[in-house]
């Protein structure tokens, strides 16, 4: 059955050249057809024999996404993309835009097992992992609709990274690889919820990519309300394993904390966010809610304004993040849902 070339990496590559009889040196010239010159066709790869071309069409899909929709804010430029998989299931991208940054928001799964109560893609409940080739296929698709690199990837769309932790890491490592994609490894950051297990692993496996720890309250009790995982995950362990990661890898761990009124934005919770970071090297990313659920709605610009007053700290960096694409429902799971809404209604009316 033909599969999608991008979830090989370099040594699976070379093991598959092997098996038709081709050199391994074949592998970086593929590579390098397939990230540094976006060839869509095979027929493209000149620097490879008819023979070979035609051996890799047999085996091989280079793209494997229909665009389904695609959305960018008159306010800031961010830009949404909703795909259709092979399969018929659907996942978004975004890049955002912030002064020199061009940052590619990915998905690691088809929806999300975390029910997160602030996020559309947690009503989805969990369909399924997507495979590396699946989470590169969005890099991929992104920089060519907008001729440009992305200086920073985040794993911040749908689903929950460390529950899909093998595809996550394999394609983080050939969208750094020096023969794929290239990007600094520093610049790919891996966004978890507070998947303690995970944590551990990216901290034992010294990966060399950034992790960032959305913890969006200090107070079990609130942090249980809104996201359910952590019941399972405390916020002292949370902390406990941020801190062993900082310590071993000798790196800033991120925090992003979602602003929510009523839920976590008081002056209180600033200062306790301060307590419990003050002993763990990290950044801190505040951003004012961006769901369409009316019970979590973001606090009013002067009430920002208080809490990172509050949380400021000149040996930490706290960045602001505004909320990028509000008004194109550019969170999480949004523009799926919309879609879902569209054609549900499409049905009906037949
Ligand atoms: S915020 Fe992330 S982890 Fe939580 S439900 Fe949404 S996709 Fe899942």
């Amino acid at each position: 059955m033909k599969k999608s070339i991008l979830d090989l990496n370099i040594a699976e590559l070379i093991e598959f050249l092997a098996s038709i009889g081709e050199p391994s040196y074949r592998a970086n010239q593929i590579f390098e057809a397939v990230y540094a010159q976006h060839k869509t066709s095979f027929a493209d790869f000149t620097t490879l024999s008819q023979k070979t071309r035609t051996i890799l069409e047999e085996h091989f899909y280079l793209r494997t996404f229909v665009q389904e929709d695609e959305i960018t804010s008159t306010l800031d430029k961010t830009q949404k993309f909703l795909w259709k998989l092979k399969d018929g299931y659907k996942i978004e991208s975004v890049i955002i835009y912030e002064n020199k940054r061009t940052t590619f928001c990915i998905s690691s799964q088809v929806g999300c097992a975390l029910d997160c109560k602030f996020c559309a893609t947690g009503k989805m409940g969990i369909l399924r992992n997507l495979s590396p080739g699946e989470i590169i296929e969005q890099v991929l698709l992104m920089q060519e609709k907008i001729g440009k690199e992305p200086t920073n990837i985040v794993y911040m769309g749908m689903g929950e990274p460390m529950l899909n932790y093998e595809s996550v890491i394999r394609s983080a490592q050939v969208l750094s690889d020096p023969k794929g994609f290239a990007l600094g490894k520093r610049r790919i950051t891996i966004s978890t919820s507070g998947i303690i297990p995970g944590i551990k692993r990216f901290t034992e496996e010294e990966q060399p990519f950034s992790l960032a720890i959305s913890l969006n309250s200090i107070d079990d009790k609130i942090r249980q309300k809104i996201m359910p995982i952590s019941k399972k995950y405390p916020i002292d362990e949370l902390m406990e394993a941020a801190k062993a990661y900082t310590e071993s890898s000798n790196k800033l761990v991120t925090f992003e904390y979602v602003l929510l009124d009523e839920f976590n934005a008081s002056a209180a919770d600033a200062k306790k966010l301060v307590q419990l970071t003050h002993r763990i090297p990290c950044k801190i990313n505040v951003i004012p809610c961006n769901s369409e659920d009316a019970e979590y709605a973001p606090p009013s610009k002067a009430k920002v304004a208080e809490f990172e007053l509050l949380i400021n700290d000149k040996n930490r960096r706290i960045t602001l993040r505004k909320r990028k694409g509000w008004e194109i429902s550019a969170a999480c799971g949004q523009l799926y849902a919309k879609n879902e809404k569209k054609n549900q209604k499409q049905s009906k009316s037949k």
